[in-house]
């Protein structure tokens, strides 16, 4: 068996191609996220289709496009596989990219929609087979909802790929039952590392996100949020911070948004109403009365840094009383501090905001060292532990585990047992 990892040590921008004598299948098709390279060399369609030749299937972990962004350019005759609320997802998106006005994307935009509709699902917990090779998705809480491990089992072997996942959000719970009852011992232990190089970073629970949330937003009455627009858990946070206050205040967006929060509520809303956001109102510059409602009853309404929302903001801003307006800012503060990671448009975003109250409130969709270190213990790797979707410069070790696992950490590569694991070094898939 062939397990080969490209960018393993980057954070995001990876592909994990596992290979048997006569099946091979790959975990996500990432592209590189812009901190990593202005360009991405796998970026193009020959790449690609080198890159997945003789594959049976490509399984994504979940949405975000450091996982999911080259599926655009796999070659139609490779099925390419997602989970079922994370396809509707990926389709809504690239059907609200179709309609931007640039013409030159557009083309790009609708052939990634017709491809993302011809996606295929799979069902937590039940295995696909693929010759050789069966794949079992089991659900994790992570930045983006219907986010899976994979536990691949193949040659009387056992590898579990655990994508992005965390130990600190509400979908969170299942992870240690899962681990022990479902995985069990494996024998190689693909693990992401995303949090290794931020350990002095305040990682708060959900819950305890939207504690602080619900007391800022009851002491102003008009909340403005920009957080991941499809990350379930952070929205749900602040839906419920926004519950709690009385009387009750109206969740206001836009229609994508809108779409987005209504899909939530017709799946996971079904099985906790955590994740049911009830009623949504589209906001409609020339809509008087919904105006009117919301500057006398209060409102959170959550926006994105887009041309859109700039202009929300033109009309309501100058209306709403400065001290009694507060602006959330909820995602990774790389984002908005000065260095490669920097996004202009979430500053200019904030920069609305001047002269109200902002807020940072955030906290990581990735697993600490402490849950890193749980995995690692639960699913005690006989052979090897691979850890990827982490800075160069970090150290698994320093998670903390036993050192008879510290011994199997791999970071070149290695052959064990039939296993012969390649990680591709980064810099030779840069231009
Ligand atoms: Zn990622
Ligand atoms: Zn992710």
């Amino acid at each position: 068996m062939q397990i080969t990892i490209q960018r393993p040590t980057q954070i995001g921008g990876q592909m994990t191609r596992i290979s048997t004598h006569s099946t091979s299948i790959i975990i996500d098709l990432g592209h590189n996220l812009p901190s990593n390279d202005d360009k991405d060399a796998l970026d193009n369609d020959s790449t690609i289709a080198e890159l997945t030749q003789g594959c049976s299937a490509i399984l994504y972990t979940h949405y975000h496009g450091d996982h999911i962004g080259l599926f655009h350019r796999v070659p139609d005759s490779i099925p390419q596989y997602i989970g079922p609320v994370a396809k509707q997802i990926v389709c809504r998106k690239y059907q609200q990219l179709c309609c931007l006005p640039e013409k030159e994307c557009s083309a790009a935009f609708k052939h990634a929609f017709r491809t993302a509709s011809n996606m295929k699902i799979f069902q937590a917990k039940q295995t696909l087979h693929f010759g050789d090779i069966a794949i079992t998705p089991y659900f994790v809480s992570h930045s983006a909802y219907d986010s899976y491990m994979f536990l691949i089992e193949a040659e009387g072997k056992k590898i579990l790929h655990t994508g992005d996942f965390r130990g600190h959000g509400y979908l969170s719970k299942g992870l240690e039952a899962t681990l022990k009852y479902f995985v069990g011992q494996v024998d190689v232990l693909i693990i992401e590392g995303t949090m290794l190089a931020r350990p002095e970073e305040k990682v708060r629970t959900e819950m305890e996100l939207c504690q602080e949330a619900t007391k800022q937003m009851n002491v102003h009455k008009y909340s403005f949020i920009h957080c991941s627009s499809t990350d379930i858990e952070r929205l749900a946070s602040f839906k419920n911070a926004n519950n709690r206050i009385i009387p009750k205040r109206a969740l206001i967006t836009d229609a994508f948004q809108k779409d987005i929060l209504d899909l939530f509520s017709r799946t996971a809303g079904k099985q906790s109403s955590c994740f049911d956001f009830g009623q949504v109102f589209t906001y409609n510059e020339h809509n008087q009365k919904l105006k009117e409602w919301m500057i006398t009853n209060g409102f959170t309404m959550f926006v994105r840094a887009t041309p859109k929302f700039h202009s929300y903001l033109d009309h309501l801003l100058p209306i709403l009383p400065a001290t009694e307006t507060l602006f959330i800012y909820s995602m990774w503060n790389g984002y908005i501090t000065n260095g490669s990671t920097q996004n202009t448009e979430y500053i200019r975003l904030q920069e609305y905001f001047a002269n109200n109250k902002i807020l940072h409130l955030h906290t990581s969709g990735h697993a600490t060292a402490e849950v890193l270190r749980k995995v690692c213990n639960l699913t005690n790797p006989r052979l090897a532990i691979i850890p990827i979707h982490r800075e160069k410069s970090t150290d698994f070790k320093s998670i903390g585990i036993s050192p008879s696992l510290q011994e199997k950490i791999i970071t070149q590569d290695y052959s064990m047992e039939g296993i012969d694991v390649i990680l591709a070094p980064t810099s030779h898939t840069r231009q």
